[in-house]
């Protein structure tokens, strides 16, 4: 119990870098237990460390669809029932088009989709009984216009895009709210790796954001506990820019 209301429960996906971190950081400083899943222990554990009792690391490769549903189970008997979840664990491969096989493809696909439909539909099977809960889905400026060398990651976030509208529409009758937030050009490892050694791109990036800095995790996250919030209970089906204007950039 926070405040004397009942603890909410949240899910980030990815919770323990970047923009999962940030958002655990703000769910937990606003009372809200969070489950964090990542495949990397040490990360989840340092995270645990700097969080306290409200943070609940789980190491789990969410590639293993099959063990998806498990999970949620033991998860929802342990923690009780799941408020929002966010699908935000993602992967990127910057590579000419020409070049990308066919298994980079689809490994970009598994983890940016494939596993966020299991998670989603784990997690709504619950949600819809509850007949409240909310997903927040994560995409990328790379749905909102072409960006070369990103074939695989565009298609991936393109589908997320969908997703959230099909989503919405099929899920919010039974009481569970679909978004997603498209994050413009955010710092963290993941940015860093397609930007810092692409002073060109980097250059472009900038120069289309009329904000003209890369935006914070912590910007994503303030969107995101807004989402998560009664403050949006009218708010459904939504593709949200946090881009510091990059999408409408000339
Ligand atoms: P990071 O690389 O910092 O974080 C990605 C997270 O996803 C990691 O915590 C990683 O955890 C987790 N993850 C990846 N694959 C798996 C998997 N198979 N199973 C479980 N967890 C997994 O990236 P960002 O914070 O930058 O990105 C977060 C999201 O935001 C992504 O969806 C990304 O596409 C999106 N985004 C980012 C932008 C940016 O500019 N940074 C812009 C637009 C969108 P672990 O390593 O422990 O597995």
């Amino acid at each position: 119990m926070t405040n004397n209301k009942p603890l909410k429960t949240a899910i980030v996906t990815g919770g323990g870098s970047g923009i999962g971190l940030a958002i655990t950081e703000l769910f937990i400083q606003n009372g809200i237990r969070t489950i964090i899943i990542g495949r990397d222990v040490k990360k989840l554990q340092a995270t645990k460390e700097k969080l306290g009792e409200l943070c609940i690391p789980i190491a789990f490769n969410l590639t293993e669809f099959e063990k998806i549903s498990e999970l949620t189970d033991s998860l929802i008997m342990e923690y009780g029932p799941i408020h929002t979840l966010v699908n935000n664990a993602g992967i990127n491969l910057k590579k000419d088009f020409i070049l990308v096989t066919h298994q980079e493809f689809e490994n970009i696909l598994s983890t940016n989709v494939t596993a966020v439909f299991a998670l989603s539909k784990a997690v709504v099977k619950h949600m819809r009984s509850e007949k409240n809960g909310n997903i927040i889905n994560i995409s990328s400026m790379a749905s909102q216009y072409g960006i070369p060398k990103v074939i695989a990651y565009t298609a991936s976030k393109a589908a997320i895009e969908g997703m959230t509208k099909a989503m919405a529409v099929e899920l919010s009758p039974m009481g569970i709210r679909v978004n997603c937030i498209a994050p413009g050009f955010i710092a963290t490892e993941m940015s860093a790796k397609a930007l810092n050694d692409d002073k060109e791109r980097m250059q472009k990036v900038l120069s289309r954001t009329p904000l003209g800095v890369l935006g914070k995790p912590e910007d994503i996250a303030a969107a995101a506990l807004f989402l998560s919030s009664d403050a949006a209970k009218f708010i459904t089906g939504t593709i949200l820019p946090v881009d510091g204007g990059n999408s409408i950039g000339f």
